[in-house]
Order: C-alpha cells, then structure tokens, then sequence
C-alpha cells in the first residue's frame, strides 16, 4: 500500500484528518482497532467553529441545534447566546458514521488495527499494527499523524508526555512550593443518555460543590448528561449534588451505559516529532469544562495537513498553538479560579450580573478556528 499519510486513530480528529489529507492531494489511511460507530464519554455539544469546520468537509451530522451556554446554580442562571450561528448536539454515534461516511466516500481505507509501534528515519515513518488477533501489517509513509486520543499511546512512545505532577515555585513562597492552588487538578468526566424531550436549546452548565453536570440535547427525545469531577464517585452519586437537574430528570429511562475518561488533562513537550505529528486529545488536553475539544480538534487536523503540505512539519508546532491558545487560556484560567469552594458559589451570580463578561467569554470560545 503506497500513501502519504498514516492517521494513528479514528476518531473525529483522525477521521477530518485524513479527509483534509484528501482534500489537499494526499493520500491517507487510518489505523483504528474499533469497529462500528465508535461511542466515548463526551457531553457531546460541538461549538459553532466546529460545525462549520464540519460542514466545510461537507459533513452534516444530525443532532439538535445548540443557542448557546446557560450556567444554573441554587436558582440562579446565566445564559450567552452563540453569535457565530449554532453549535449542534450530537451523539458521538453519529458524528462517527457521518465522517465514516465521508472518508469512505472518499475511498480512504480505514484498517482494524492498531499501532504498537512508530520508527522514522529522515524519509518516512514505519508503523508496526496488531490487532486481538496477533502483528498485522507493517506500513510505512512519509508522514504520520497520531490522533489516537487522550492517553495517546504513540504520544507516550515518543516521549512527548511532559511531565505534569511538577510543583511550582511561586514569587514570595521564599523557594518552597507551594501547591495548594497550582498543583495540576486531575478531573475525571462521566456521562449517561437520558430518554426526555429536551427542555431548552443551550447546552446547560449546573455548577456544584465539587463538579460540574453538562446536559447536551442530542435528538428531539435524548440528552446526555456529563459530570466533570476531581472526584471519582459513581454517576448516580454525583448527581446528587445537583438538584435542580435531578428533578428534571426525575423518571426519565437512562438509555445508555456510563462511560468515563480522564485525567482530563494532559500535557505534551511538543506536537511534532520528526515526521510525526500529534493531532487533538492526543496533542494535549485542558478539560472538557468548555467543551471546546472535537472543535480544537478540527482546526489541529485542517492545521496539521497544511504544514505536510508545505513540506514544513515544524510549523505546525506555531499553527497548533495559535489554535489551542485561546482554549487553553480560558479553559485552563476558569478550572483554576473554580478550583475554590467560594468562587464556585460566586460564578453563576457573577456571571448572570455580567451578560457581556460572560456573553464575551463563550463566544471568544465558539468562534470558528484559524
Ligand atoms: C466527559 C467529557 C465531556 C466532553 N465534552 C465535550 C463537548 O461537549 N464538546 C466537545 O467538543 N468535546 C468534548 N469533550 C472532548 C472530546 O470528547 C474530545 O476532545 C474528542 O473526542 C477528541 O477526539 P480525538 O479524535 O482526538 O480522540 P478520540 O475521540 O479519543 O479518538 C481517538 C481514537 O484513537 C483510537 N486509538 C487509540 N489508540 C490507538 C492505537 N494505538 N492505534 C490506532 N488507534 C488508536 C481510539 O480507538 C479512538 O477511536 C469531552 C470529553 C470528555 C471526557
């Protein structure tokens, strides 16, 4: 088999992969052991910039259309409007076969295996597969993009994990660490499928004491419900703390089974080793508290295609970061102020008495991508 480009991972970001690789003159194919429409613990709302990155891939997921964020806590709400257009709700299910749809029609081969393996010289990149099987084949190329998710097994095997347990010296903490407030926070995330008309059109953000529940309308007759915690209790545990939802979806069927993911947040050295280059979760990941990820995700892939285009693999290094600044900033300054029990209480009321603060800060999020 003779390609340009392997994509480690089947996911949403290797899929647009390896469509953009088409778009652009190249040819791909994807590595990914699981078969059918691949599900995943996601609160599954993809902001306006990546519905429009989809479209421009001339992809068109069903789901329900999303207004924008509303953030609820003990009684009081804040709501922001997208002003990009909407963002849509859509089960991971489906988002899966549209793009596998897409990429077949564009007779890129999606093989059932995974890598285990990436060696390179100065002319291309050999990747050894398995699948439950046993070795599959060998395949080598000039370029490789890894988008094989958050705990990204290729990311590992390059080394390209930084270190993220380090404790920092703060100004004025006279050379002891201090990490009361700066010590890496490990969030977890949950999620469930409820069977229950949907009651709004914004993705609704219920503040807790401890996390977070998301409730994203995917059809006219489910949403899903995700929790974001430094704890890791049960689902129906978690819950709890969130009374106003709980009564919304008081007797509801639950029509799916938990799913988790996490530490949320992972950190890379870099995005480019060699002729390999690492694309969304797999390139490193802040937290789904702004459920920016499949959105980021899509400009790193369209970013990722352009600089093997240009022959140029470091520049993606500067085009990855001009993507992911914006998310990593407010994604990363909104989990550490939260971090507190008394600014936790104190955003939602801050945020409803500030409309353009918060109107301001969702759509800095939502606009489309570079
Ligand atoms: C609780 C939670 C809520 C979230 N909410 C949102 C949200 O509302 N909106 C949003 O946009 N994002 C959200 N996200 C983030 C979003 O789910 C991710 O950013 C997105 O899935 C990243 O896509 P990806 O293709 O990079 O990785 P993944 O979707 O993880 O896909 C990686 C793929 O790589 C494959 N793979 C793994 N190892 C190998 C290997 N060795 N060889 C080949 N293939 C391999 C896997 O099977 C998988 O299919 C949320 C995340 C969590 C955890």
């Amino acid at each position: 088999m003779s390609v340009d480009v392997i994509v480690i991972g089947g996911g949403p970001v290797g899929l647009a992969t390896a469509l953009y690789a088409v778009r652009s003159g190249l040819s791909p194919v994807v590595l990914e052991p699981r078969a059918g429409s691949v599900d995943k613990a996601c609160g599954e709302g993809l902001m306006p910039g990546g519905l429009q990155a989809l479209a421009g891939l001339g992809v068109d997921p069903a789901g329900h259309d999303l207004r924008g964020i509303r953030y609820v806590a003990r009684g009081r709400v804040a709501e922001a409007d997208f002003t990009a257009g909407p963002g849509r709700g859509i089960r991971r299910t489906t988002l899966h076969a549209a793009l596998s749809e897409a990429v077949a029609a564009a007779a890129v081969e999606v093989l059932p295996f995974g890598a285990t393996g990436v060696t390179q010289d100065d002319t291309a990149v050999t990747v050894r597969t398995d699948d439950s099987g046993g070795d599959g084949p060998t395949l080598t190329a000039p370029w490789v993009v890894a988008a094989d998710g958050l705990h990204s097994p290729t990311r590992r095997s390059l080394g390209l994990d930084r270190d993220h347990t380090t404790a920092h010296r703060l100004p004025g903490s006279g050379g002891v660490a201090r990490t009361a407030d700066t010590r890496p926070l490990r969030r977890y995330g949950l999620r469930q499928h409820y069977r229950i008309r949907p009651w709004g059109d914004h993705v609704e953000v219920h503040w807790g004491a401890h996390g977070e529940a998301y409730v994203t309308p995917v059809v006219d007759d489910l949403v899903g419900v995700a929790v974001l915690s430094k704890q890791r209790n049960p689902l129906s545990e978690s819950l709890t703390e969130f009374p106003e939802l709980r009564e919304r979806l008081d007797g509801a069927p639950v029509v799916t089974s938990v799913r988790g993911a996490g530490p949320l947040r992972q950190r890379t050295t870099h995005r480019v080793a060699g002729r390999v280059l690492l694309a969304g979760d797999a390139s490193g990941y802040v937290d789904a508290l702004t459920g920016e990820g499949i959105s980021l995700g899509l400009a790193h892939a369209r970013a990722a295609i352009a600089a093997l285009v240009a022959d140029d693999p470091q520049s993606y290094e500067q085009s990855w970061r001009a993507a992911t600044r914006r998310y990593t900033l407010l994604t990363h300054a909104l989990v550490q102020v939260t971090r507190p029990a008394w600014t936790r209480r104190l955003l939602v009321p801050a945020a409803a008495t500030l409309p353009p603060v918060f109107r301001g800060a969702v759509n800095e999020l939502a606009r489309p991508g570079r």
